[in-house]
């Protein structure tokens, strides 16, 4: 057993079996233990890669969504560029190299990473710099400035619970101990008011999943956004609705079991963006397949820009990395994009009014 493991058996004996959500986030950020504590997890040598590791064009194509907006609003003096885990700093780096040419955008922007992990926070300073502000949550954001903001892949690592539908109520999935081992198990038969909603759509059986930190982000960004202006684009995989058992735990780019070997394994779940779209009182775009935003952004053109530079097994790359962040059968359907924005202004370039 590891140490981790005997610290969530001894939890598990001394207070009964936990949520889903009790064991993400030990899995995931226990100070000692955690996933994200102990490791930067991304890359070839790691057990996942993102977006803008596979290519710098997503983060340019991002950075001109965010520029664009920002001379829409009237390019503010000051604003906030925040980003939510911004993992080794890629998507930052990308987002300022392609706004470089925005006459006044850079020099008009504090930047601002809410960053959970030690390990990820010292290479993001490694990629950016010192003139960054760090932050342990949303909370501590500037709130005298306008905010632009992006999140990739952080809202499907933040903690989830799980209810299976039995008759008129739900039964809470639980993490519980049989044999010294970690299982998963069911709590007992309740109402659960948050789930009202759902009775009508799901079937006796049906699994459905909720984020309880999600939200309570969401409303905060799009509050602070709707006062100061600005534009907060979320990037994850997930869809409209959450429907099924989406938790997953990757190890070396492998599936493996969630309970198996917990804090050495990314723990990830589908993000329910129906849940984010009614948090924020702003308005906000249509839920937009990651491929679309991109190809609307131009990304083909800059794709074929940047081919004329290449040859061999850097130009096969480079096709294969435009592929994966944009085909269907890739990450352009799996993954989907939101963008919430003042009910004054005009969408972002890319989002659908
Ligand atoms: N956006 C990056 C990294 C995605 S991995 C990319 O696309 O490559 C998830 C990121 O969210 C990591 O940086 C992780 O440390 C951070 N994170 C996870 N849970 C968090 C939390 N509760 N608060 C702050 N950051 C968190």
């Amino acid at each position: 057993m590891s140490d981790l493991e005997a610290h969530l058996a001894a939890r598990i004996r001394a207070g009964g079996p936990l949520r889903v959500s009790e064991f993400m986030a030990e899995a995931l950020l226990n100070p000692t233990h955690g996933y994200y504590t102990t490791r930067d997890p991304l890359g070839a040598a790691g057990d996942f890669t993102t977006a803008p590791e596979i290519s710098q064009m997503f983060g340019e194509m991002i950075g001109l969504c965010l520029a664009q907006s920002w001379l829409d609003q009237g390019h503010p003096a000051r604003f906030a560029l925040a980003e939510l885990g911004p993992g080794r700093g890629t998507l930052m780096a990308d987002i300022l190299r392609a706004t470089r040419a925005v006459p006044g955008f850079t020099e008009a922007a504090t930047l601002h990473l809410v960053e959970a992990s030690p390990p990820l926070r010292a290479a993001q300073r490694a990629t950016l710099g010192e003139e960054v502000t760090w932050h342990d949550s949303i909370d501590t954001l500037p709130e005298d400035r306008a905010l632009f903001l992006v999140a990739n892949e952080f809202f499907d690592a933040l903690p989830i619970r799980q209810f299976l539908r039995s008759g008129p109520g739900w039964r809470e999935r639980l993490v519980g101990l049989e044999d010294e081992s970690l299982r998963f198990g069911l709590g007992d038969l309740l109402a659960q008011p948050a789930l009202h909603h759902r009775l009508a759509d799901t079937q006796e059986g049906d699994l459905v999943e909720i984020c309880p930190q999600a939200a309570p982000i969401m409303a905060a960004i799009g509050t602070r956004i709707e006062a100061q202006g600005g534009v907060g684009i979320v990037i994850d995989y997930g869809d409209w609705r959450s429907l099924g058992d989406t938790l997953q735990a990757m190890r070396a780019h492998e599936k493996v079991a969630p309970l198996e070997a917990p804090g050495t394994a990314d723990l990830t779940a589908h993000v329910d963006f129906e849940a984010l779209a009614n948090a924020t009182p702003s308005a906000h775009s249509r839920l937009t397949p990651q491929g679309v935003f991109l190809e609307r952004l131009g990304i083909t053109a800059r794709a074929q820009a940047l081919a004329k530079g290449l040859s061999g097994a850097a130009l096969e790359s480079h096709i294969a990395a435009h592929r994966r962040l944009t085909h269907p059968e890739e990450m352009g359907n799996l993954f989907k994009t939101l963008a919430v924005y003042p009910t004054d202004a005009t969408p972002p370039p890319g989002f659908e009014a």
